[in-house]
C-alpha cells in the first residue's frame, strides 16, 4: 500500500470535521476520533483550557489501547474458558499456598523467566488456577498461549510432517507464558516426547512454562518414555521452578455432594412440614 496516500493534500477542499475524522482514522486513533466533541463540550462547561482538553483525550486513547491490547491477549492465548483467580475458592483447597498463588499473579516470575508447576490429582482447581494466572499476564499486556500437552504434542507433529516446525516453534518462543494443561494425561510417542521436550529446551531460561499435571515427578519417565529425556527435561523445568501442589478432593465432587446433601436435607424439611 502506498503510505502517503493519506498524507494532507494542499487542494484539501474537504470540511474540516471531515477531514480531523480521517486524519484520526488514519493515525489509529478511534477514541480521540470518538470522544472529541463530547469532551470539547465538557471542558467548555467546565472551563478547561485546550492542555487539559487534549490531555484528557490522550488519556482516554492510552486506556483504551490498553484494553484492546489485552483483548488482543486474551483472543490470541485461546483459553478454552475466561476464569480468573477473584473466583478461586482458596479455603476449598488447603495444600494450594494462597499467598504464592496471589504472589506469581503479579507476573514477576514471568520477568524472570521462572516456571510453575500445578501438581495434584483430577479436579483440584489446577486447570482453573492455570486459566487464572494466564489472564493476569494478559491483564499485563504479556503473550499467552494456553494448550494441552497432548493438542501440543498432536500441533507439532503435525507442523513436522507440513514442513512448518519451525515456524511454529518460533511462535511459541515468542510467548511470555506457555500454559501446558494436562501433562501425563497420556502416554506419548517417541517423536511426540522428543518435539514436547524440544519446546521445554528452547524455553529454558528464555521464557515461562506453566505446566500442570496429576502425575508426581518420579511418574514422569512413563509418559515421556525416556528416563533421559525426562531427566533433562525435569532438569530445565525445575531448575527455576514454583511449585503449586493441590492435594485434596475434586473440588466438582465436593460440590455435588454439598448440592445433593442441601436437596435431600430441604427435601425432608417440605415432608415434615408438609
Ligand atoms: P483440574 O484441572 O485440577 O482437574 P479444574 O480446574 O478443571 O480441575 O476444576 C474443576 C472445576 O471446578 C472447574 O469448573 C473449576 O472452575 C472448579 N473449581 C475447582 N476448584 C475450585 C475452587 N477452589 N474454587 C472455585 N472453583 C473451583
Ligand atoms: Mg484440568
Amino acid at each position: 500500500m502506498n503510505e502517503i496516500a493519506n498524507a494532507p493534500s494542499r487542494a484539501e477542499t474537504r470540511p474540516p470535521k471531515v477531514l480531523l475524522d480521517h486524519y484520526l482514522k488514519t493515525l489509529r486513533l478511534p477514541s480521540f476520533k470518538r470522544e472529541y466533541e463530547k469532551q470539547a463540550g465538557l471542558a467548555a462547561k467546565a472551563g478547561d483550557d485546550h492542555v487539559k482538553y487534549l490531555l484528557r483525550l490522550t488519556e482516554l486513547e492510552l486506556i483504551d489501547r490498553e484494553q484492546r491490547l489485552i483483548d488482543r491477549r486474551i483472543r490470541a492465548a485461546k483459553f478454552p474458558a475466561v476464569k480468573s483467580l477473584d473466583t478461586f475458592d482458596f479455603k476449598a483447597i488447603a495444600s494450594l499456598n494462597k499467598s504464592l498463588v496471589q504472589e506469581l499473579a503479579r507476573c514477576e516470575y514471568i520477568d524472570r523467566r521462572e516456571n510453575i508447576i500445578a501438581l495434584g490429582p483430577s479436579g483440584t482447581g489446577k486447570t482453573h488456577v492455570a486459566l487464572g494466572l494466564g489472564l493476569a499476564a494478559c491483564q499485563r499486556g504479556l503473550a499467552v498461549g494456553f494448550t494441552t500437552a497432548a493438542s501440543l504434542v498432536h500441533e507439532l507433529m503435525e507442523a513436522r510432517d507440513e514442513k512448518r516446525l519451525l515456524r511454529l516453534q518460533r511462535q511459541l518462543a515468542n510467548l511470555k507464558l506457555l500454559i501446558i494443561d494436562e501433562l501425563g494425561f497420556v502416554p506419548l510417542s517417541k517423536t511426540g516426547a522428543e518435539l514436547l521436550f524440544e519446546v521445554f529446551s528452547q524455553r529454558y531460561e528464555r521464557a515461562s512454562t506453566l505446566v500442570t499435571t496429576n502425575l508426581p515427578f518420579d511418574e514422569w519417565t512413563e509418559v515421556f518414555g525416556s528416563e533421559r529425556l525426562t531427566g533433562a527435561l525435569l532438569d530445565r523445568l525445575t531448575h527455576h521452578v514454583h511449585i503449586l501442589e493441590l492435594n485434596g478432593d475434586s473440588y466438582r465432587l465436593t460440590e455435588a455432594k454439598k448440592k445433593r446433601r442441601a436437596a435431600s436435607a430441604s427435601n425432608a424439611e417440605a415432608a415434615t412440614s408438609g
